[in-house]
Formats: C-alpha cells, sequence, structure tokens
C-alpha cells in the first residue's frame, strides 16, 4: 500500500468553502447578527428543497425535538414509541416534556425501526395508550412513512420523523411517487439538525418542518419565548408600539443569522454533496462485496442518503483500534438508547431489544463525507481487508 494519508480520515466531516466564508462573512455586515431576515430565507429555501409547506430554524436538532414535543402537547406519563437504534435525543424530547419512552426493536437489514413490531406493540394495549412515534431515518435510510402513518391513523398516534440523517433521502409510496424525508405528507413534523458532522453544517444548527400552518406557527412562537407580536394572535388590546404577549412558557431556540447564511450557502450545494455521498457508498458496496466476513447495511438502497456507511464485522472492538493505527477514526452509532445509564435507570435492560444489541455489538461507521477522495476511499477499503486479511 502506497498511499499513506496526510490528514487523519473521520467518519464524517464539514465541506466548508471559500463561498460559504464569504456567506458568512456578508451576514456578519449586515444589520441583524440575529433575528434578521436570513433566518426566514434560509427557512423558505430549505422548505423548497426538502418539499415542505413550512420550516422553522431552530439553534439544534435537540432542540427541534423539544419544541416538537411540545408543539404536539406531550404530557407527563404520556407514551411515545422509537426506535432504540438513535442518537439519545431523539427519545430525550419526550422525557423533556415528562412522557415515557417506549422502544419497538429494529429490522436488522435495514437498521430502521421494525413497524411490525410498533405494531404488535399497539396491539397489546388497549388504544390511546400510546400517543406518538418517532421514527429515525437511520444512517440515511428512509422508513416508510406511508406505512407508520397508516398505523399512526388506526391509533391515534402523532408522528415527529427524525430525518437528521436524511435531507434529499426518500421512499417510494404505493403510488409509485418518491416521498422525500421531512416533506411533511405523512409525519406530523419532522427534524433535521445541522452539526458538522451532517449534510449541511451550520456550526450548531436544526429545522423543523411540516405542512401543518398551525404547528407551524405554534412552533414560531415556542421559539422565541412563547411571545407574539402579531397583531392577529393577541389576547390584549395593545397599549403601544412596543406591545407584545408572553403567551405559553416557550424557550429562546433561535437560530442566528449568520448560522442561516452559512446554512444557504451550502443549502446551494446539498445535491452535490448527496450525490458525492452515493458514489462513495456504491464503490464501497462494490469494494465490499466479496469480503468475506464483511456485511454491509442496506447495500444499494433506492433514496438512501447516506449520512453513515456502515459496515458489520465480527471483530468490531479490534476493527476500530487497528484503523485508528492507520489514521481512520471510525465510530459506533449507536450504543442502544435503552442501555444507557439513565435509561436503564428508567427500567430498561439489557436483552430487550435483542436486535439492536447484536447490530452495536458489530457495527461500525467508516469514513462517508462528500470530500472523501477517491484515494483516501481506497486506503480505507484497503486497511479494512488487511485486517480481515483478505489478498487483493
Ligand atoms: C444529530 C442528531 C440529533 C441531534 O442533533 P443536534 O443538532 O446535535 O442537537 C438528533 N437525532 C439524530 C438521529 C441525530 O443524528
Amino acid at each position: 500500500m502506497s498511499f499513506e494519508p496526510t490528514r487523519p480520515i473521520p467518519y464524517g466531516r464539514q465541506n466548508i468553502t471559500e463561498t460559504d466564508v464569504a456567506a458568512v462573512t456578508a451576514a456578519l455586515h449586515a444589520d441583524y447578527l440575529t433575528q434578521g431576515p436570513t433566518v426566514a430565507e434560509f427557512e423558505k429555501q430549505f422548505a423548497a428543497y426538502i418539499g415542505s409547506k413550512y420550516a422553522v430554524a431552530v439553534s439544534n436538532g435537540t432542540a427541534a425535538l423539544h419544541l416538537c414535543a411540545l408543539a404536539l402537547n406531550v404530557q407527563p406519563g404520556q407514551r411515545v414509541i422509537t426506535t432504540p437504534l438513535t442518537f439519545s435525543a431523539s427519545a430525550n424530547c419526550v422525557r423533556y416534556c415528562g412522557g415515557e419512552v417506549h422502544f419497538a426493536d429494529i429490522d436488522p437489514a435495514t437498521g430502521l425501526i421494525d413497524l411490525q413490531k410498533v405494531r404488535a406493540l399497539l396491539e397489546a394495549h388497549p388504544k390511546g395508550y400510546f400517543t406518538g412515534l418517532i421514527p429515525v431515518d437511520f444512517a440515511g435510510l428512509a422508513v416508510n412513512l406511508e406505512h407508520a402513518r397508516q398505523l399512526a391513523d388506526e391509533f391515534d398516534l402523532w408522528i415527529i420523523e427524525d430525518a437528521c440523517h436524511a435531507p434529499g433521502g426518500f421512499f417510494t409510496d404505493s403510488q409509485g411517487q418518491e416521498q422525500r424525508c421531512g416533506n411533511g405528507n405523512f409525519a406530523d413534523l419532522a427534524i433535521f439538525s445541522f452539526h458538522p458532522v451532517k449534510h449541511i453544517a451550520t456550526g450548531e444548527g436544526g429545522m423543523i418542518t411540516t405542512n401543518s400552518e398551525q404547528l407551524f406557527h405554534h412552533l414560531l412562537r415556542l421559539r422565541t419565548h412563547g411571545i407574539t407580536r402579531d397583531p392577529a394572535d393577541l389576547q390584549r388590546e395593545p397599549d403601544g408600539g412596543w406591545y407584545m404577549e408572553m403567551q405559553e412558557l416557550g424557550y429562546n431556540y433561535r437560530l442566528p443569522d449568520f448560522n442561516c447564511a452559512l446554512g444557504l450557502s451550502q443549502l446551494t450545494r446539498a445535491d452535490e454533496g448527496l450525490a458525492r455521498r452515493r458514489q462513495l457508498a456504491a464503490r464501497y458496496d462494490a469494494a465490499f462485496a466479496q469480503v468475506p466476513g464483511v456485511t454491509v447495511l442496506a447495500p444499494g438502497a433506492p433514496g438512501h442518503a447516506y449520512h453513515l456507511y456502515v459496515i458489520q464485522v465480527a471483530q468490531r472492538r479490534e476493527l476500530y483500534d487497528f484503523l485508528k493505527t492507520k489514521q481512520i477514526f471510525a465510530q459506533v452509532h449507536y450504543i442502544p438508547v435503552h442501555r444507557m445509564p439513565y435509561y436503564e435507570s428508567l427500567g430498561w435492560r439489557e436483552g430487550d431489544f435483542p436486535l439492536a444489541e447484536t447490530y452495536y455489538a458489530h457495527c461500525l461507521s467508516i469514513p462517508m463525507f462528500p470530500t472523501l477522495t477517491d484515494e483516501e476511499q481506497d486506503y480505507v477499503v484497503a486497511c479494512v481487508k488487511e485486517f480481515l486479511r483478505v489478498e487483493f
């Protein structure tokens, strides 16, 4: 192997161009650092990209989840179902509102929540026992939300789609139509993150998308302390031009204008980045197809947005360490949420969701980001093969 990496190769990284830098610089010279016009512009462009009617920019993906749970009025004791195979934030938003988190195990072929298991869970309890469902487009593979919606309608659930991994991803519905992640056709609300490892980076940042005008207006108010200035919404007669009302308990979950300027600039390259991710995935799929000992999660799935590229191997811990010595910083997504000490303190145990646990024992996310070069990728593949002692 002649190629030596000149920089460490992480599992994911942002792509900041000079155009992005110029966009942020211009935003810093503008009149508003926060609460200015760039926020609404970013929301408008993002909604257009995703295909939703409305979008609300917020300070991060976790804040997006929290506001969704508030807007859907999650109450103490209410039960919500999500997947154990996700970042803890997908579940935590229920806890912020005092709700109870329940899980349904994954389909090991896709890593997605198994909707058959969700159905079994729902059917095992009286209607009304559960109030919501939070499916996650894990690794960038879209959950079939048409099926999830049928289930939700049958059992009176709302749906928050955690689409952090999947801007630009889609599934094909029963009519043969491509349904983009977060487009609001099936889920009540969807959320995205603009953390640097995600497709679109704003430093920290997040977005909620929806097709519900009512939820949209409520989210705008919750994002800013529960305050409104809209004359149509006021409960009392204004006593001056300064007048505003805090009508409910909200938060400051705003995203500053210069972050939005970065997001807008990044958004113009979103399709390009997605195309490169899919190209890299196809190259990995081809490279690992003949390698015994490597299982690829959902190879060649159409509509996959490839936030992550996940392989499964017997000796995951050793491979992780080996790659590190080669300057390759792989990552594990995820330690199942129910195995976190906090969730164990709420009563969940090892063995509760065996498929997610088995997946966790073997999974490794290897480098996947648009600026990964072919040469670097070939090096990653060669190192995995070297570890497995496969001739090449
Ligand atoms: C990144 C991520 C979040 C949280 O987003 P932040 O912007 O980091 O708060 C939530 N859910 C999933 C699946 C994520 O990947």
